[in-house]
């Protein structure tokens, strides 16, 4: 190691013990500051987070970057620094053109926004978040054109989740998947009409014990193969992951007690998440190589447990007596019903209770939204009616109330605008690796009946997991399937999957 590399090593220590702070601070009013504490909690993290950009952004930041990557230098480090060197240096020259003081207002109002945001969803009432919103609007517009001058906004942003992403490559991807998803859709649900299953819907309709559930919980995650020695599960209101380091992974859930399997599914999701981050290089700890930055390639991991291997009889077979065990109501609902139950195909209003079929045009409604608002500008005031007009399109349902519609995500009020289309594109990759798994590993189905899903996780350890941000999209998908995106594998295996549950 050279002399600049150790000073920038120490550098990045010393940045990444703020960062630690900030996310400490952030999962702390997620999971237990108590109203009133909200706003010393803001503050704080403000000024750390502050800091901590500062410091990014910094006179000697700078030099230290300039001087790695003068060819002599940059020749003597290794791969791992090579690559955290560019991409910093990449980043360093976007963000030092962000004024401190825009990036301070914007931390501020961000933290406030989304504390109103939850206020407002609470009440029901997207007035009450509307001028926050377009303050999100506003600071993200003015924060890309430093970032990313003369590039289209949406676009930028797109790039910003899902590097090499955008909306020209995902407007060919969504209308590939739309041409067979619309009229496969259409048939399900007659299908699901003609199915009586009022006897079944009784089994389901009753209390489940929140404690019970949350057994089910951590006997999910050891059989997927979430470490609890690098990672543990808190309580909030909507379920996310944070993570420190691939040794300090957080997840979190929520329980319902009239609707058990969402905790499960949720569990199953982050619990995905989290096994990405845990299985990370620990070398690339704390670094740009760390924790992986591309949103699509980690809801790919994330949707790949819950919906691939999740949503499969195989997956239940070794583990659904347990079921019972831990939560007793499952004793009285045979194995058959709940598999009905979790691929039930049902146009609703709630994108994270949605099945993984009709998911895809929840995600697909909210991208359109999103360049109606960069491109379009389209004003906030007007939001909530071209969203219900979307519902009616796409899923033919309207809600009753803005909690139920608009407000339901809590993406826009922390400004995170172009994250939506990365959920979608997680499951266009699944459809590829899914089809690449089974090349190289044999039938899904028959590993997840053996009890052999280790051997799966293993996999996508090896291939995707350890790598963290150090390959961008296209090249994990190079790597992993040979092959460019394309949304035909996912459909493919929607119409399989589904001609057989409803016997199409
Ligand atoms: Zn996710």
């Amino acid at each position: 190691m050279s002399k600049k590399s150790e000073e920038l090593q120490a550098y990045l220590k010393e940045i990444s013990l703020y960062d630690h702070v900030v996310e400490l601070l952030y999962w702390d009013m997620e999971t237990s500051v108590p109203k009133l504490g909200q706003a010393a909690h803001v503050e704080a993290m403000t000024k750390f987070s502050t800091d901590s950009f500062t410091m990014s952004t910094s006179e000697k930041m700078g030099a230290l970057l300039d001087a790695l990557a003068e060819p002599e230098e940059y020749e003597a480090l290794d791969d791992m620094w090579k690559f955290i060197v560019t991409r910093m240096k990449r980043d360093y020259d976007k963000n030092k053109r962000i004024p401190v003081e825009l990036y301070e207002a914007f931390t501020r109002e961000r933290a406030e926004s989304g504390n109103a945001w939850r206020e407002a969803k609470n009440a029901s009432d997207f007035a009450m978040f509307a001028p926050h919103l377009k303050k999100m609007i506003e600071r993200t517009r003015e924060i890309t054109a430093y970032t990313d001058p003369g590039k289209e906004v949406y676009d930028a942003l797109l790039d910003q989740y899902e590097e090499g992403m955008d909306s020209a490559s995902i407007d060919k991807l969504f209308e590939e998947l739309k041409a067979e998803l619309v009229p496969l859709v259409d048939k399900i649900l007659e299908a699901q009409s003609r199915r009586e299953d009022a006897q079944e819907d009784a089994l389901f309709r009753k209390t489940f014990d929140v404690n019970g559930q949350r057994a089910v919980q951590d006997m999910l995650l050891e059989y997927i193969g979430f470490r609890r020695d690098a990672g543990c599960v808190g309580e909030t209101e909507h379920p996310f992951t944070l993570n420190f380091n691939s040794k300090d992974v957080r997840i979190s859930n929520h329980y319902h007690e009239d609707e058990p399997i969402s905790a499960m599914f949720s569990a199953i999701h982050e619990g995905g998440h989290g096994i990405f981050e845990q299985n990370v290089n620990p070398d690339y700890d704390n670094t740009a190589a760390g924790s992986c930055s591309y949103m699509g390639i980690h809801e790919s991991q994330s949707r790949f447990y819950e919906n691939i291997l999740g949503r499969r009889r195989s997956f239940w077979t070794p583990i659904y007596d347990r079921l019972g065990e831990l939560l007793p109501e499952f004793k009285e609902i045979p194995f058959d019903a709940f598999y009905r139950r979790i691929n039930r195909v049902k146009n609703s209003l709630i994108r994270t209770e949605a099945d993984e079929v009709t998911y895809c045009f929840h995600i697909i409604l909210r991208y359109e939204m999103e360049k109606a608002i960069f491109r379009d500008h389209v004003a906030v005031e007007d939001l909530p009616a071209l969203w219900n007009q979307k519902m009616q399109e796409y899923l033919h349902i309207t809600p009753q109330n803005d909690a139920e519609g608009i407000l339901q995500d809590m993406h826009w009020s922390d400004g995170s605008f172009g994250y939506f289309p990365s959920y979608l594109l997680g499951s266009i990759y699944d459809g590829m690796y899914l089809e690449t798994v089974e090349e190289e590993l044999g039938s899904v189905d028959r590993l997840l009946e053996e009890g052999r899903i280790g051997e799966i996780t293993k996999w996508l350890n090896t291939h995707i997991h350890q790598y963290g941000s150090t390959r961008t999209p296209k090249e994990v998908l190079a790597a992993v399937c040979g092959r460019e995106v394309s949304a035909k594998p996912l459909m493919r295996y929607f119409t399989e999957k589904y001609t057989e549950i409803y016997d199409l």
